[in-house]
């Protein structure tokens, strides 16, 4: 056994044709954290990776360590997530989350956290249709495993109280801020929005699908209402992320192309 290959669980993020048959693959996996690997023969093998190099699949691989690309030597199917592919909404969400992840990891640092959320996130999406409420779930948990939370509560600038319902938020800030804070130019979340993300930030993914009231009552949200706080808080959170990478997403462009599901 060759001390420098690894049998690991992946999901593919991205699959970049090179040459007449190989690919380079940028896979998450999971102990390891983002790698991109050499697949030769990636589109001509079939008996070493049949199907299995298509984004958002979650595969286990075999991967052998280089000084630059790591070798995918082969691959098969654990999980396809199909139903991902066969509606745009849900493609144009997937795209989103796979390159969000992608972006927010680095070559060869451990993301198990980011990778248990994305297979949830991916899971989710292919049982139900694509949402806002979801997208900001993801965001919000993304960006929280990568030690970057924005603040909901509190004043990011001076730590004081920032009064409860709609609230200013500035990126360049880190998030919510008080009155005396506040710069011209920032960005405002609304009441149904901050207390959307909040829930979705404490509870998750599963908020997303199953929200609640914000009386505290633990009923049942209003579903509509909820995705609409949820779809308000696209921009705000959306120019937190350009303040944190430094650019805006590629797949975002799509995700607004395509629009709300009907
Ligand atoms: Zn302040």
């Amino acid at each position: 056994m060759d001390l420098r290959a690894h049998r690991v669980e992946a999901l593919v993020l991205r699959a970049i044709p090179y040459g007449e048959s190989d690919a380079v693959v940028h896979l998450l996996v999971l102990g390891h954290g983002r790698i991109p690997a050499f697949a030769r023969g990636a589109r001509t093998s079939r008996k070493r990776f049949g199907g299995a190099l298509e984004v958002f699949t979650r595969i286990e691989a075999l991967l052998k360590e280089g000084p630059e690309l790591w070798a995918l030597r082969e691959a098969t199917v654990l999980e396809a997530h199909a139903r991902l592919r066969d509606d745009l909404h849900r493609i144009a969400h997937a795209g989103y989350a796979t390159e969000l992840v992608h972006e927010l990891t680095r070559a060869g640092e451990p993301a198990d956290a980011l990778f248990v959320l994305l297979e949830e996130f991916l899971a989710r999406l292919e049982r139900g249709p694509a949402t806002s409420a979801r997208l900001r779930a993801l965001e919000l948990l993304a960006l929280a495993a990568s030690g970057l939370a924005p603040e909901l509560g509190a004043c990011a600038r001076c730590g004081g109280e920032v009064a409860p319902g709609r609230a200013a938020f500035d990126p360049d800030a880190g998030g919510t801020v008080c009155a005396k804070c506040v710069v011209d130019g920032a960005l405002l979340l609304t009441v149904g929005s901050r207390a959307a993300l909040r829930q979705l930030r404490q509870l998750g993914l599963a908020a997303a699908d199953a929200p609640l009231s914000a009386d505290g009552s633990g009923r049942p949200a209003d579903a509509r209402a909820f995705e609409a706080a949820a779809a308000q808080a696209a921009a705000p959170l959306a120019a937190f992320l350009r303040h944190h990478l430094g650019r805006a997403l590629g797949s975002a462009g799509f995700l607004d192309q395509v629009g709300a599901p009907q």
